[in-house]
């Protein structure tokens, strides 16, 4: 039995569960693990625990299965979850609205916001829901906690904030921007005040959170100013799947002259976009494998998320005047030293230099890869989105 207490933290999707099991006190990760294609017969359930693994492959039915499973895996490597000083379980959800913004407990009245908000994030809340009165159910004797992926970005400035749409459709329907990844920007932006040992509230930050999904935020003094994901986690930059920016001229003419529904629209931009949609691979390292092999598709991929990205950072250097830190993290940040280097060669002028040995050093923590001179300093700094909603946990009940 372990003396520390320990936050559960579950990210649910329609047919996975991520979860990691965290000391939110000294900031470890006890444990880790997936549950894959649930509803399938070659479904997968994966734990890492104490530098071991331990998995199975077989039918899961459901998600209460997927969790059941996932006990007994705690069990099989002798370490039963009961006896893990469990204070909280800790759900990922995406869409907050313009209402849900605190860790908020879970109660009845809190499930049905988060089902009304649905429509607004049709592919990402539903399995939160799901996911949470399963967890309710298999850990009846816990708090369960919602933390929102919007809520970082609630307060916005208006001008950030605020599509320029009719006025009133916008206020009928709930459109703004809301942003995602808040978790993500917000843990960052502070680790790297921390890091750097000064003061959060004195800095000019631009948070650029490259993963599977991707968003840039400008940041002051530890508010955020402006965010490049929208209404949903579509707008912004080029990710994995999702084509980011487009013109929304492109959905009325793929509808009306094309003939696509909304829901086929929706999958393509959704799941078919991105590097994926022009390269053929979602994966960075696969797409520079492609490169590398010649294939010209991919090399346009490639271009197409580099340019974007730096019309990003543009952009939030001329929100922000003058930019103090400027960090990458995620998957592509955190691990692929060519799109760092691609994204600010050249912006020397504009005060951001890196250092192309520290850029290009396989470190893994926290680090700083600009050049000395450098006015706006460099930094990775690996997300900890878990370790940020376990201590948001540990905040709503405390
Ligand atoms: P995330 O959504 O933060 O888990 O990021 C996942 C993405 O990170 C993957 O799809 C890859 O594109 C990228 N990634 C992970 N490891 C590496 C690596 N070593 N080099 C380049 N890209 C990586």
């Amino acid at each position: 039995m372990s003396d520390q207490r320990t936050v559960l933290v579950l990210n649910s999707g329609s047919s996975s569960v991520k979860f990691q099991l965290v000391q939110p006190d000294t900031g470890t990760s006890v444990a880790h693990g997936i549950v894959e294609r649930i509803g399938d017969d070659n479904a997968s359930a994966a734990l890492v625990l104490g530098g071991r693994d331990w998995g199975r492959e077989t039918p899961i039915a459901d998600h209460e299965a997927a969790l059941r499973t996932v006990f007994e895996l705690f069990d099989e490597a002798g370490a039963r979850l009961d006896e893990q000083g469990l204070m909280a379980v800790g759900h990922r959800v995406v869409h907050g609205g313009q209402d849900l913004y605190r860790p908020t407990v879970v109660d009845d009245a809190l499930l049905a916001t988060i089902t009304e908000l649905s429509p607004l994030a049709p592919l990402h809340n539903p399995p939160a829901v799901l996911g949470i009165t399963t967890a309710q159910k298999v850990l009846p004797d816990v708090p369960h906690v919602a933390v929102f992926d919007t809520a970082f970005f609630h307060d916005l400035p208006p001008a950030a904030a605020t599509y320029a749409i009719s006025r009133d459709v916008a206020r009928e329907w709930k459109i703004r921007r809301y942003g995602f990844h808040g978790t993500s920007h917000q843990y960052v932006s502070e680790r790297a005040a921390e890091f750097l040992n000064v003061p959060l509230q004195s800095l000019n930050q631009i948070v650029l959170h490259l993963g599977n999904g991707a968003s840039a935020s400008a940041i002051v003094g530890g508010r955020p100013v402006d965010t490049s994901m929208g209404l949903t986690p579509m707008e912004g930059l080029v990710m994995g799947t999702r084509s980011g920016d487009i013109d929304p001229g492109v959905v009325m003419y793929l509808w009306r002259t094309a003939q696509m529904s909304v829901e086929d629209i929706e999958t393509m931009l959704n799941r078919s976009s991105g590097v994926q949609g022009l390269g053929g691979a979602t994966d960075f390292r696969e797409l520079h494998r492609q490169i590398d092999a010649g294939s010209e598709d991919a090399g346009l991929a490639y271009d197409v998320y580099i340019h974007r990205l730096r019309k990003y950072i543009g952009a939030y250097l001329a929100l922000l005047g003058t930019v103090d830190v400027l960090t990458f993290t995620a998957g592509v940040g955190e691990n692929d030293a060519a799109v760092r280097r691609d994204a600010l060669s050249g912006l020397a002028p504009l005060g951001i230099e890196l250092d192309e040995h520290l850029n290009d050093s396989p470190a893994r923590g926290p680090r700083i890869i600009s050049a000395d001179r450098s006015p706006t300093t460099v930094l990775v700094i690996p997300t900890n989105e878990e370790l940020a909603i376990a201590r948001a946990c540990v905040d709503a009940l405390t």
